[in-house]
C-alpha cells in the first residue's frame, strides 16, 4: 500500500516510538519534585528545546497542549479572554475548523478574510480593513492565518499580514500544523504573536502538540488546575507523547532538504495527469507545500476515486478529512471560488517524511487507470 495522506496523519518516525517508549520506561510525574520527577522533567524540557529550536522559539515559550486543535483552541479563546473582549477576529476563509469554530464560538465579532482564486490571503483587502480600523468600535485587531492550507498547500504570506496587523496595534495567531518540516516556520521572520503546532502531522504521535506565545503576548488560560506549562495549560504532560514530537520535531527539521525534493516528483505527476487526463490542480499558480496535491476532474466523485485508489494500492482522501469517514463540501475550494461541480471530486495526495519520488508515479498511474475506468462508464 502507498500511503500518501501525510496531510491528515503521517506515520510514526522510528525516532519518534523510540523517544516515546524510552520516556515510558521513567514512570513518573514531571511535576514531582524526587529523583524520577526529575529524570521525566528532564525529557520533557528536551522535548520542548527540540520544538523551540525548529521554530527559532525560546523553550520557555512553548506550551505544550493535546494537539493542533487545542493550540489553535487556546491562542484564539485565550487572547479574546486576556483583551476582555475588546477585539475583531479576522480570520482567513481557509483557516481549520480548529480555528474558524473557534473564533465563531469566541464571542467577539468575527471578519472572513478573502483568499485569490489561487488560494492565497488577499493581502490587498486586510490593508484597506486595517486602514479602515476604528479602535472604539472595532477594538484590537487579531488575525488569524495559516501557514500553509491543509487541502491544497498552498502557502500563505503570513510576514506581510503579520507586519500589517502589527503596524494597525494587532495581534497574530498563526496554525502552522501543516508547515512544520516542510517549509522554513520561524516565528521571527514571521513575526507573529502565537503560533500552533501538531506532532502527528510530522511523524510523532497524535493527541500532542503546542502553542508557541511571543513573551509578553495577551494570553489567558482556558483549562485551569495545577498549573503545569507556566499554568497556560494546566493537567499533567503527556510525557511520552511530547517525548515523541520532540524527537520528531528534530527529525522533521534534518529531512526537510529531503522532502522539499519531493516538488519535483509532485510537479511531474501533476503535468501527467493534466496531461493524459485534463485534471484541475488547485493552487498551482501558488507557491505550494513540496508534498501536497489537489486536482479533480468533473464527473468522478472525490469519495469513487478514494475507494477506487484504495483498491489499487494507494490510500489518498477527499476534502479535508480530518474525520474521516465524513464527506463534507470543502469551504477552502468554496472560497476559491471553485464550482461544487469540480469540488466535489477533488482529492488531495500527500506525501511525507517515508516517500520515495516514484510513489508519485505509482499515485499518477493508480489514478489514470481508475479514471479510465470510472469515466468509460
Ligand atoms: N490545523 C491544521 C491546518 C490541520 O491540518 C489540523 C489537522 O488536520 C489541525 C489544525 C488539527 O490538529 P490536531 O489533529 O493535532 O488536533
Amino acid at each position: 500500500m502507498i500511503y500518501a495522506d501525510y496531510n491528515a496523519t503521517a506515520p510514526v518516525r522510528p525516532e519518534a516510538k523510540a523517544a516515546m517508549m524510552a520516556s515510558l520506561d521513567v514512570g513518573a510525574n514531571p511535576s514531582s519534585v524526587h529523583g524520577p520527577g526529575r529524570a521525566a522533567r528532564k525529557l520533557l524540557e528536551i522535548a520542548r528545546a527540540q520544538v523551540a529550536v525548529a521554530i527559532g522559539a525560546r523553550a520557555q515559550d512553548v506550551i505544550f497542549t493535546s494537539g493542533g486543535t487545542e493550540a489553535n483552541a487556546l491562542a484564539v479563546n485565550g487572547v479574546v479572554a486576556q483583551l476582555d473582549g475588546k477585539c475583531t477576529l479576522l480570520v482567513s476563509a481557509i483557516e481549520h475548523e480548529a480555528v474558524m469554530k473557534n473564533a465563531g464560538y469566541a464571542g467577539v465579532p468575527v471578519e472572513t478574510v478573502y483568499v485569490t482564486t489561487d488560494g492565497v490571503l488577499d493581502l490587498d483587502w486586510l490593508r484597506q480593513r486595517l486602514a479602515d480600523w476604528d479602535a472604539e468600535r472595532d477594538g484590537t485587531p487579531v488575525l488569524a492565518v495559516m501557514i500553509a492550507n491543509n487541502e491544497t498547500g498552498v502557502v500563505q504570506p503570513v510576514a506581510e499580514a503579520a507586519t500589517l496587523v502589527r503596524e494597525a496595534g494587532g495581534l497574530t495567531h498563526c496554525d502552522a500544523v501543516q508547515g512544520l518540516g516542510k517549509i522554513m516556520v520561524n516565528v521571527n521572520l514571521l513575526g507573529v504573536d502565537y503560533l500552533a503546532l501538531s506532532a502527528h502531522k510530522i511523524g510523532g504521535p497524535q493527541g500532542v502538540g503546542a502553542l508557541w506565545v511571543r513573551s509578553g503576548a495577551p494570553l489567558k488560560p482556558v483549562l485551569f488546575g495545577g498549573g503545569q506549562e507556566r499554568s497556560l495549560r494546566s493537567g499533567t504532560e503527556n510525557l511520552s507523547g511530547i517525548a515523541g514530537f520532540g524527537a520528531a520535531t528534530e527529525a522533521a527539521i534534518r529531512d526537510m532538504p529531503k522532502l522539499q525534493k519531493l516538488a519535483a516528483a509532485r510537479d511531474a505527476m501533476e503535468a501527467k495527469l493534466v496531461a493524459e487526463a485534463g485534471v484541475t490542480v488547485f493552487g498551482a499558480a501558488a507557491e505550494r507545500l513540496p508534498q501536497t496535491s489537489n486536482f479533480a476532474i468533473p464527473g468522478f466523485r472525490a469519495e469513487t476515486q478514494v475507494m477506487a485508489m484504495d483498491l489499487g494500492g494507494v490510500a489518498v482522501s477527499s476534502g479535508s478529512a480530518c474525520s474521516s469517514g465524513k464527506v463534507k463540501r470543502s469551504l477552502v475550494l468554496s472560497a476559491m471560488g471553485v464550482s461544487d461541480e469540480l469540488s466535489d471530486s477533488a482529492i488531495r495526495v500527500s506525501f511525507g517524511w517515508d516517500t520515495q519520488p516514484a510513489d508519485f508515479d505509482a499515485v499518477a498511474e493508480a489514478w489514470l487507470s481508475a479514471a479510465k475506468r470510472a469515466l468509460k462508464n
